[in-house]
């Protein structure tokens, strides 16, 4: 059965990771190639993106895929919106993996705030020492107010135009440990930090640091889930593809 995963995520990597030699399944992983050198998986991989709605209905058939499996990241809207109204037209059964949100525990000191814009503001008007854990796309509101000392800290660099003239990157790729989230918050004398819920355990272990140091979290309230069946991890969607392959088979 042609399954289409679409990724960029450590779900997507586990699902993939999974399907690797399972004989009943044909699994794609598409990437949407944002990442120059990806960590991938032993199935078979594409790059970049579909066309729109039109052109993913268009891959769906010409590759005749049978179950879609959309596990990219909580905030990757346009694709899981995509993904909702290709299958549709193409009736292919879609599941969404949709990890759950992080939530503040005793001892946090969390802002929410319901987008990047309203984070920069959130920051207020005297300077402090920011740790901005929001990717590499979405900088800009923060360059309107670049009285703050920022910590920059993506997978892939920034574009220098998008960074405020007191910013400085690091590079790195989660899962990152507690004590090493602590060691960096010291060192560079970090006030407050700002991330979007993503949710998940790979980078968790920031918030735990965050609570633990008494440092500030601005936390970017996730975007309203894409409509349709929902399953919360790995484990949930391999067991939705378990279900659509028995029907498939029967050719119900
Ligand atoms: P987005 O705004 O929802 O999507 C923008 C466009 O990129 C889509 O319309 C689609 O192009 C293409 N695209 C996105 N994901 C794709 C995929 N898995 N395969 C093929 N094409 C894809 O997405 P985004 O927020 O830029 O995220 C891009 C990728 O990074 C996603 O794979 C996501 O899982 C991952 N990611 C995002 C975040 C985040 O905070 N947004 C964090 C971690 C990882 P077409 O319309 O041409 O098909």
């Amino acid at each position: 059965m042609q399954v289409l995963i679409l990724g960029g995520t450590t779900e997507a990597s586990a699902i993939a990771a999974a399907l690797t030699g399972d004989a009943r399944m044909r699994p794609v992983l598409s990437l949407a190639g944002r990442t120059r050198a990806p960590v991938l998986p032993a199935i078979p991989a594409r790059r970049g993106g579909f066309g729109g709605v039109e052109g993913l209905v268009a891959y769906l058939q010409a590759h005749g895929v049978a179950a879609l499996i959309d596990a990219t990241h909580p905030f990757a809207v346009r694709i899981s919106r995509n993904a909702a109204a290709a299958a549709a037209i193409a009736k292919v059964p879609l599941v969404t993996v949709l990890r759950p949100q992080w939530a503040p525990c005793p001892g946090d000191r969390w802002a929410e705030v319901p987008d990047m814009p309203a984070a920069a503001q959130a920051l207020g008007a005297e300077p402090r020492r920011v740790f901005l854990t929001v990717g590499q796309q979405e900088l800009a509101p923060f360059g309107l107010a670049p009285w703050h000392r920022y910590l920059i800290r993506s997978v892939e660099p920034p574009d220098p135009a998008l960074l405020p003239a007191t910013a400085r990157h690091i590079a790195a790729r989660g899962p990152f440990r507690e004590d090493e989230e602590r060691r960096l918050l010291e060192q560079e004398g970090i006030e407050v930090m700002v991330t979007k819920n993503s949710g998940g355990a790979a980078t968790a272990p920031k918030l735990a640091a965050a609570r633990a140091l008494g440092v500030q979290v601005v936390m970017v309230a996730r975007p309203p889930p894409p409509p349709g069946e929902t399953v919360p991890d790995a484990a949930g969607a391999l067991a939705w593809l378990d279900h659509v392959a028995a029907t498939w088979k029967r050719g119900v």
